[in-house]
């Protein structure tokens, strides 16, 4: 059975209903369970469980302990392209937003892994917009050899690719794909990815199927928090998740909780959450799941991420810049979306030393297999 499959047999109201109908009885019984359910975890992120945040947040930080140990992956992203094709209502990047637009050359792709290997990362996360004609198959490769015998892991969030380019693209050294289904609220999704390829749902539903399929390593999953009702699509997000580890149990698997930021043109979020949701919800899919890797990105604010280091979290990103050539070659250049934490690479290092904890700039998992 595919997950478009299963993702038909559940509404979008009913799911909605059950997780915030969720009792405190519930809560209690999702927070001793030996091992959790998709129930369970309807119950760990309702209104239900806000009261029982402290426990959950022990729990959380236990586990994490256990299967990681005391370290944070340190990664950075490297926003190849700003060109896009598609219309997204929350993004700087949307082709009606009037801005001059830039695809990194091989020389100035260099230049800008100059300064992220010496700010120390060894794991860099590729970034473009979806502009077909520029941003393709081929130029992925073409950045992969170049990048490759600086970095000891590399990810990539571009647009939604066919089966067939993943398959050539792993031999290149690409290990972990991200695919944000932003919304699991099919209408919504509409109105919020207009033009372009992004509209199709069901293409990006069935993409980390195709990552599966094609055997990558790790795949990242998540939604736009702020679209939609969080609760709801983050049970559609651990559905998802659920699904594919039993399909493709060889991959890894990670979880982002990027919220809605302001951006050049500004979309309101429909939905608001706070910080303490968002630690219930990381906390959440702590409990849910132990072996799932949790990112925080420089989106959220200095305070928020110095709290949430020893609670669940197991990589971060710093000194990020949002916009193509941000490190060296354009610094002054539009950005996706504003950065809260301005902290340098360093900085959140000493952060993360000062908390007892060691900033992992190394996959080391990745060197031993390869
Ligand atoms: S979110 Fe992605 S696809 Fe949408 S406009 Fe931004 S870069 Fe393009």
């Amino acid at each position: 059975m595919s997950f478009n499959e299963i993702f038909e047999t559940y509404s979008w109201e009913e799911t909605s209903r059950s997780i915030y109908a969720k009792t405190s009885a519930d809560v209690e019984q999702a927070l001793t369970a030996t091992k959790r359910t998709l129930e369970d975890f309807k119950a760990l992120i309702s209104p239900a469980a806000a009261p029982y945040l402290e426990r959950m947040a022990q729990l959380s930080q236990q586990l994490t302990l256990k299967r990681f140990g005391n370290t944070i992956q340190m990664y950075v992203p490297l926003y190849l392209s700003n060109e896009c094709n598609n219309i997204c209502t929350y993004c700087g990047f949307s082709y009606d937003n009037k801005v001059k637009r830039k695809t990194l050359t091989s020389m100035e792709i260099m230049e800008e892994v100059a300064v992220i290997k010496e700010m120390g990362y060894d794991h860099v996360l590729l970034v473009t917009g979806e502009a077909n004609q520029s941003v393709h198959t081929d130029y992925f490769k073409k950045v992969l050899e170049l990048i490759r015998p600086h970095f000891a892991h590399i990810s990539m969030e571009v647009q939604p690719l066919d089966l067939s380019d993943y398959q050539e693209l792993t031999p290149y050294g690409l290990n972990t794909v991200l695919v944000y289904q932003e919304t699991y609220h099919e209408e919504d999704y509409k109105k919020h990815h207009p033009k372009g390829k992004k509209s199709n749902f069901q293409y990006r539903l069935d993409t980390p199927d195709r990552l599966g399929q094609a055997g990558i390593h790790k795949m990242g999953l998540g939604v736009l928090i702020g679209l939609e009702d969080w609760r709801t699509d983050s049970f559609f997000t651990a559905l998802h998740l659920n699904y594919l580890e039993k399909k493709y149990w060889q991959s890894k698997y990670s979880i982002s909780f990027p919220r809605l930021r302001p951006f050049s043109g500004g979309l309101e979020p429909k939905v608001v959450m706070n910080d303490r949701e968002l630690v219930q919800l990381i906390c959440a899919y702590r409990l849910f799941n132990e072996e799932i890797e949790l990112s925080i990105s420089t989106r959220e604010s200095i305070a928020f991420r110095n709290n949430i280091i020893k609670l669940g979290i197991t990589s971060i990103s710093a000194g990020s810049k949002t916009n193509p050539g941000g490190y060296a070659v354009a610094p002054q250049s539009l950005e996706q979306f504003e950065i809260s934490d301005e902290r340098t690479a360093p900085e959140i290092a000493e952060m993360i030393h000062q908390q007892g904890y060691e900033a992992v700039w190394k996959d080391w998992d990745m060197n031993l297999t390869r």
